[in-house]
């Protein structure tokens, strides 16, 4: 095997998946609301080959680990979970994988709110699916790779990271409704580019309030009594919840309102809801941290940015911006010199 994978000549089937980013719809997805991602110009590779052993071997370039397994059900640690996960939501379709070596590779940093995680699944399932043939479309790759990570792997996140790896596709955005899982391909505002800078302060999932703030969301819609707060029809009822269920109520019910709005909008307009946006994460959700502000705070001064804001779960990993084409280039130097005048280092993603 070389560093990249197995030899060409051992291939059998191989998947790739885009990372994705998120413009505007943070924390909406597990609350049956919208979302609004778009993909990144860097993905991950997986390649099977026949297994030397009747096990399943794993090996990640990315992470220089690697893995052995003996099937679905096995006890498995790091970045294994994933693929057993992925192995188990097939099995329980009835979709029996023979044992494989899987080789890994990916340009989708890790743990910075671009979703390797996703990318992981889908570049997996897809490699499966050419190896045996399988009828299955990209909403379905999306829908058992999401019942691998949160079912198996245990992070209980939303649809749209798998379905944004599987369905996006570049220089657009892909609106979902996560209830119906209805999804439209949406062009980007015109003229626009989309900048995407690590703060550097990675996150990991498990880590995270991210569970809590679930937790909360859920307990928010029971006392309100609706099936999930996307369907809360009247702000003023937020109101009247007590703290914090009040503010983390509102963020999701305004924040549903600027994705519908967002997605016909101008530049211009859609800035200032990417904007917004980041106050609320900042202030109502709470997921924010002095890093990611301040890198925000850096994008938004360039000249060309619309608008910016956190992305992803928060508490740390990337931030987002909406540039104008021309200015991209001008809009990334300024924001990694004025993140690093403020403290910190960043690293251009796009
Ligand atoms: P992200 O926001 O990047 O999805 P997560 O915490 O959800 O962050 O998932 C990151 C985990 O996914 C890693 O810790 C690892 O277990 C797995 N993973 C992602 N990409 C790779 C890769 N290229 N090689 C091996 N494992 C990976
Ligand atoms: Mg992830």
């Amino acid at each position: 095997m070389t560093e990249a994978g197995p030899a060409p000549a051992r291939v059998l089937a191989a998947g790739s998946a885009w990372g994705r980013v998120n413009l505007l719809g943070e924390h909406t997805d597990y609350n049956d609301g919208y979302v609004l991602p778009t993909v990144v110009p860097l993905c991950t590779i997986v390649e099977l080959a026949a297994s030397p052993d009747g096990r399943y071997h794993a090996r990640s370039a990315t992470l220089s680990e690697q893995a052995v397994f003996d099937g679905p059900d096995a006890k498995t640690s790091g970045f294994a979970r994933y693929l057993a996960g992925c192995l188990r939501a097939l099995a329980e379709r009835g979709i029996a994988v023979p044992p494989v070596s899987i080789a890994i590779r990916s340009s989708v940093p890790i743990g910075s709110g671009l979703s390797s995680s996703a990318a992981l699944e889908v570049a997996f399932l897809r490699a499966v699916r050419g190896l045996l043939g399988l009828a299955i479309d990209e909403l379905e790759i999306a829908r058992i790779a999401h019942r691998a990570e949160s079912e198996h792997v245990g992070v209980h996140v939303g649809i749209m990271d798998q379905m944004a790896s599987s369905l996006g596709a570049p220089g657009r955005m892909l609106f979902i409704d996560t209830r119906s899982l209805h999804f439209e391909q949406l062009p980007l505002p015109r003229n626009c580019a989309v900048l995407v800078v690590d703060s550097n302060h990675p996150r990991n999932l498990s880590d995270t309030p991210y569970n809590l703030r679930r937790e909360e969301c859920r307990i928010a819609a029971r006392m309100l009594g609706v099936p999930a707060l996307r369907d809360v029809r009247r702000i003023a009822s937020v109101s009247a919840l007590p703290a914090p269920y009040s503010k983390r109520a509102r963020h999701v019910v305004q924040e549903n309102h600027r994705v519908l709005e967002a997605r016909t909008a101008e530049a211009a307009r859609f800035g200032l809801l990417m904007n917004a946006s980041h106050a609320s994460l900042r202030d109502d959700f709470e997921v924010s941290i002095p890093a990611l502000d301040a890198l925000v705070q850096a994008m938004q001064r360039q000249p060309g940015v619309h608008g910016a804001r956190l992305t992803g779960a928060g508490f740390g990993g990337a931030c987002v911006a909406l540039v104008d084409s021309t200015e991209l280039a001008t809009a990334r130097a300024g924001t990694l010199a004025d993140y690093a005048a403020a403290g910190y280092r960043g690293t251009a993603i796009t």
